[in-house]
């Protein structure tokens, strides 16, 4: 068995195989093609604290703890998964890319990888979504002359400073950057495509239930996930109301056109700026699925659980409505307990 990737999704899949009497090396590996442990969190932002993070679940079988708020989430998150790959004996191949998955012979896949090539039974995909950012359209977009990058390559405010910034999107990173950005920047400007949807009160079981039903329907109907934002809303804690307040969170309708040297509006209304960052989100990382033709009509794969439906031998977890660490927990023991199912079923249909 292959599992790709060696995020919360990942490891806990890894976990669950080795639980449930998998050995790695021997019945498993794990690749994955970042330089250390950490999962998409080793490439966060280091103004994004522990203390700024607050749904992180831990991994399954061993708790995250005594944490310090005040360091970078990066470190945090990367000594944790270090240490939980040495203590279940999770070995990762790393950095190992996996290139493509193809239709190997005698119903196997075959994985193409920076470490050769493997014959497996079944795939556990769990690649994330941090390796596709986002970057919508929109014209003028390549001549304009200052600064455009999106929050994947966001390192902090500091280097802001004294810029005028338009803040693209509506999500948490977007109000993050803003609130970051705000006391450093000459003029932050925030333009998101729908109205923001705030949300009081805490996120809390009932919440996070209905957001996944929202999810778990598209991806039924093989259609591709909406972004977070649209079914989490955003959390209208103290540092947000005071970006209400005093005018920081001010959001204006998406503009139309990029000019030279700022953002225009049909309706004349220009918006001078040096830098453009865009906060529009990722998509998940699927491309080396894409010679296994598993995308509909609709434009996203048909998952049944975790389970692609037009072929039961991969399994999608992080992806859609497990795309959070409590939700890449639950897919990794779904995943292993539906491929325990599918191996069983070969077994018996050999004897
Ligand atoms: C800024 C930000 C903040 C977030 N905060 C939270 C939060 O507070 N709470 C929460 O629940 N969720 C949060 N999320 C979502 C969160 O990142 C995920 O829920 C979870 O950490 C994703 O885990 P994952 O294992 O699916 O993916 P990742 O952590 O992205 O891991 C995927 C791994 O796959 C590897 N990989 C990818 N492609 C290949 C390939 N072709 N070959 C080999 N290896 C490959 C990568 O190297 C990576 O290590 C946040 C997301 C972002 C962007």
């Amino acid at each position: 068995m292959v599992v790709v990737g060696a995020g919360q999704a990942g490891l806990s899949a890894a976990y669950h195989l080795r639980r449930t009497g998998f050995e790695p090396e021997r019945d498993f590996v794990v690749f994955d093609h970042s330089p250390g442990p950490g999962g998409a969190w080793q490439f966060r932002w280091p103004t994004l604290t522990w203390g700024k993070v607050h749904g992180m679940h831990s991994l399954p079988g061993m708790e995250l703890t005594e944490a310090d708020p005040a360091q970078p989430s990066a470190q945090v998150v990367a000594g944790y998964f270090a240490a939980y790959e040495r203590e279940f004996g999770l070995r990762v191949h790393r950095p190992a890319h996996v290139r493509a998955v193809r239709e190997g012979t005698a119903g196997r896949l075959l994985v193409e990888t920076s470490q050769g090539l493997w014959s497996t039974r079944a795939l556990i995909n769990a690649t994330g979504t941090w390796e596709r950012p986002f970057w919508p359209r929109y014209p003028g977009q390549e001549t304009f002359r200052g600064h455009q990058l999106h929050t994947a390559q966001y390192r902090g405010p500091e280097e802001f400073a004294g810029q005028r910034v338009v803040v693209v999107g509506g999500g948490a990173s977007g109000t993050q950057h803003l609130l970051e950005l705000a006391p450093y920047a000459a003029a932050t400007t925030w333009v998101t495509r729908r109205p923001p949807l705030f949300r009081e009160g805490p996120f809390d079981e009932n919440a996070g239930r209905a957001a996944v039903a929202l999810v778990e329907e598209r991806v039924r109907q093989g259609l591709p996930p909406r972004s977070v934002v649209s079914v989490t809303g955003l959390p209208l804690n103290d540092a947000v109301r005071r970006g209400l307040e005093n005018g920081t969170l001010h959001r204006l309708p998406m503009f139309d056109r990029i000019t030279l040297d700022g953002v225009a509006w049909r309706d004349g209304r220009h918006v001078a700026a040096d830098v453009i960052l865009w906060a529009t989100g990722f998509r998940a990382a699927l491309a080396h699925l894409a010679p296994l033709g598993l995308r509909e009509p609709g434009g996203g794969i048909r998952v049944q659980g975790t389970r692609v439906v037009a072929d039961p031998r991969i399994h999608l977890v992080g992806y859609g409505p497990s795309a959070s660490t409590i939700g890449a927990n639950r897919a990794g023991r779904a995943a292993v307990r539906d491929i325990r199912r599918l191996l069983a079923g070969e077994t018996a249909a050999a004897a």
